[in-house]
């Protein structure tokens, strides 16, 4: 696990990390949200330690990260950022392998992880790994930058506002493959964006910063239900509130299963946003409902807007 122990760092008369705190659980996705200039890419460039803190710690696995040579720390951490920074008269595969080379791999373990990678992050590696990064598409090139952090399987991955120069229907690819990455292969994940609904969905736990600080850290439904204070209920709040609230309650929960209902079930783990959505497509206040051990039931629309 990785431990932020009053984390401190000043620029001038700034202190754009102010006594951070924060446990972030192995095999974990800790989502940092706050406005521009809150201190999220500060912080993970503290973790990371391409800058030094004037005062607290990094633990990673209960280590010191002080005590590590950076450049070796760093080959450790894999890191994405928005810009993405892929070399681009180099190939695909030359960039994803650039860490794997920097170790001193053998020619064929890294031409094997290559393939590996980019299989794991939806681009067939055929088609892909020998072309140069102008002959992809903006999210085909954050797909490869993902592979790139991932290729020596470091352990924790950093990612700064990953898919925030992507258009909506291409960050919210990137988001199901990194939810998908992220469950196989049980990294541990920090990622930092300035969009709620982007924390909700990817959080285990979210972690709100303002002015260096923290504000409050939890799962994104505790964020959600038990705001700790006003800055808090204004980064969540507005129209959208009631449909997150959806989204981090699930239709088991709010499913009679004395009950029946007509048509094709919906998962009892699905969300109720996804209910919603589909009695509203469908035209009908009920639907039926089975969970994973096949017991079945029927979602009203009453008790999806019940509070
Ligand atoms: P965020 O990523 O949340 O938008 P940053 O971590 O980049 O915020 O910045 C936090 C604060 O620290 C801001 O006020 C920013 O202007 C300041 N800051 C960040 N990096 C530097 C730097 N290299 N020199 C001076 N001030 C900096
Ligand atoms: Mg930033």
């Amino acid at each position: 696990m990785i431990v932020l122990d009053r984390l401190t760092k000043r620029y001038d008369a700034t202190i754009a990390v102010d006594q951070l705190s924060l446990t972030v659980a192995a095999g974990s996705i800790c989502v940092l949200v706050g406005a521009s200039g809150c201190g999220k890419s500060t912080t993970l460039r503290l973790i990371n330690r391409l800058i030094e803190p004037d005062g607290g710690r990094v633990l990673i696995g209960g280590t010191d990260v002080a005590s590590l040579p950076a450049v070796a720390l760093r080959r450790r951490i894999g890191y994405v950022i928005q810009s993405i920074g892929l070399f681009p008269h180099w190939t695909i595969a030359r960039n994803i392998a650039t860490v794997p080379e920097l170790l001193g791999w053998p020619a064929e373990r890294i031409a094997r992880r290559v393939d590996e990678l980019l299989d794991l992050v939806g681009l067939d590696p055929d088609s892909y790994r020998d072309r140069r990064p102008h002959e992809l598409s903006g999210g085909q090139q954050q797909r490869v930058g993902v592979a790139r952090a991932l290729a020596a399987d470091p352990d924790l991955l950093l990612m700064d506002e990953p898919f925030g120069a992507l258009d909506p229907v291409t960050r919210d690819g990137l988001q199901a493959a990194l939810l998908d990455i992220q469950a196989r292969t049980g990294k541990t994940v920090i990622l930092v964006t300035h969009d709620i609904d982007e924390a909700i969905r990817l959080a285990s736990r979210i972690a709100v910063l303002d002015d260096g600080r923290l504000i409050q850290q939890g799962s994104p439904r505790e964020i959600l239900t038990r705001p700790a204070n006003r800055f808090v209920e204004s980064f969540i709040g507005g129209p959208r509130l009631g449909l997150r609230l959806l989204q981090v309650t699930s239709v088991g929960e709010r499913t009679d299963y004395e009950a029946s209902a007509e048509g094709e079930p919906i998962a009892a783990d699905a969300p109720l946003d996804m209910a919603l959505a589909r009695m509203v497509a469908s035209g009908t206040d009920r639907l039926a409902v089975v969970d994973a051990a096949g017991r079945r039931g029927a979602l009203a629309l009453a008790d999806v807007v019940a509070r």
